[in-house]
């Protein structure tokens, strides 16, 4: 990490830390990270042929032999580095997952990762994330997998008009869909109270309800998460917020602590590549040497970044990871040729 900010200092990309440890320009402009890069790019003797695309890669004498859109180039070595299939709009479209197959390498199947969760609650009204659409709030998620909970994650849960979104459902997406990819039985609750158990909330909420019996549920409530979380969840629970704390039955306060630990939410599948930051899956990690990123199953060819079977949560850890092992083999290749990476 301190290699890369220094690398960033070098090329006239000053970054400084915002919440969670994200790193960010300090100008908070993208397009001046791609200008430092494309900069270094043509400083360090590199030709950018833009505006083609490569349609295969073939072993051929001496190296590869490219064929593009524009035409046919020979390289001595070629280094994939065309990511996955999110967002295929940037070109990213998965075309290199079919020219590192043609090469003889095992593909991993790829599903979208960090990507936003569609859901659908057939007859229960208005579903929660409808009536919630841009309220943003901190929970935590669990993942169960064949009954079991395979993972907790916590983070801010943005609720949007066809699901959820926002950090934690986006890092909650790769395990939905990977489990799913292998056939298992999911489903994800989430907890408005983060690290309670019902035991613990139960509690609290009994000793609320012994400190202030006058208070009305709704307002109880209300102190506790979002106005309008605690508005939508008494609605979906069939509560009478004006209730009095004193006159609610235990049976209902179960119920509703209940829902506030473990509100299950109906996942009918995700938003897609189109809206998805990174792909998980792709070329298999035992087919690269990590010392150089050459493939092992064809000498000559590199792959880096996000074409392997690799994916981050949301943090900067899937640039991190196109960075290194983009430097990596940058320095192979430039040992190889006496030059200096
Ligand atoms: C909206 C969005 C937000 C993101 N935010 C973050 C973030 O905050 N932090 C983080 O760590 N990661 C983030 N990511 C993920 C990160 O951008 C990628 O993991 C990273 O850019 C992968 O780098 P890469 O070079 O391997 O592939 P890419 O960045 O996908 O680059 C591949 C390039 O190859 C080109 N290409 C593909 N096929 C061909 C072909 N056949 N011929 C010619 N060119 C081709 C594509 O056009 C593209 O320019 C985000 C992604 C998206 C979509």
């Amino acid at each position: 990490m301190d290699e890369t900010i220094e690398f960033f200092r070098e090329i006239g990309v000053r970054v400084h830390e915002e919440a969670g440890g994200k790193l960010f320009p300090d100008s908070n402009r993208a397009r001046d990270v791609l200008d430092a890069l494309l900069r270094e790019t043509g400083r360090a003797g590199a030709t950018l042929l833009s505006g083609q695309r490569v349609l295969d890669v073939a072993p051929a004498r001496d190296g590869f032999a490219l064929t593009t859109t524009a035409g046919g180039i020979h390289a001595k070595a070629v280094v994939l580095a065309t990511g996955g299939q999110s967002l295929p709009k940037s070109g990213s479209d998965g075309t290199g997952f079919a020219i590192a197959r043609r090469l003889g390498h095992t593909i991993v199947p790829p599903t979208p990762g960090l990507v936003p969760l569609v859901v659908e609650e057939p007859g229960r009204g208005t579903p929660l994330h409808r009536a919630l659409a841009g309220v943003s709030q901190d929970v935590e998620l669990t993942i169960w997998i064949d009954g079991s909970a395979a993972t907790r994650l916590a983070g801010a849960l943005l609720w949007t008009h066809v699901g959820v979104s926002g950090p934690v459902a986006m890092n909650a997406s790769r395990h939905w869909l990977r489990a799913e990819l292998e056939g298992r039985t999911i489903s994800l609750t989430v907890n408005f109270f983060p690290g309670a158990s019902f035991d613990d909330l139960d509690r609290r909420w009994t000793a609320f309800s012994a400190e202030r019996p006058l208070t009305i549920l709704q307002n109880a409530l209300a102190a506790m998460v979002p106005a309008s979380v605690a508005a939508a969840l008494i609605a979906q629970l069939n509560l009478d917020g004006t209730r009095q704390l004193a006159h609610l039955g235990r049976d209902d306060r179960r119920r509703l602590v209940h829902a506030l630990v473990a509100w299950p939410l109906a996942v009918a599948g995700t938003r897609g590549y189109n809206y998805a930051e990174v792909t998980a899956g792709g070329v298999a990690l035992g087919e690269i040497d990590p010392s150089t990123m050459e493939s092992r199953v064809c000498a000559g060819l590199y792959l880096v970044g996000e074409i392997l079977d690799v994916d981050g949560r949301i943090g900067g850890f899937n640039f991190q990871w196109a960075w290194c092992t983009a430097r990596v083999a940058g320095a192979a290749l430039g040992k190889g040729s006496g030059l200096t990476a």
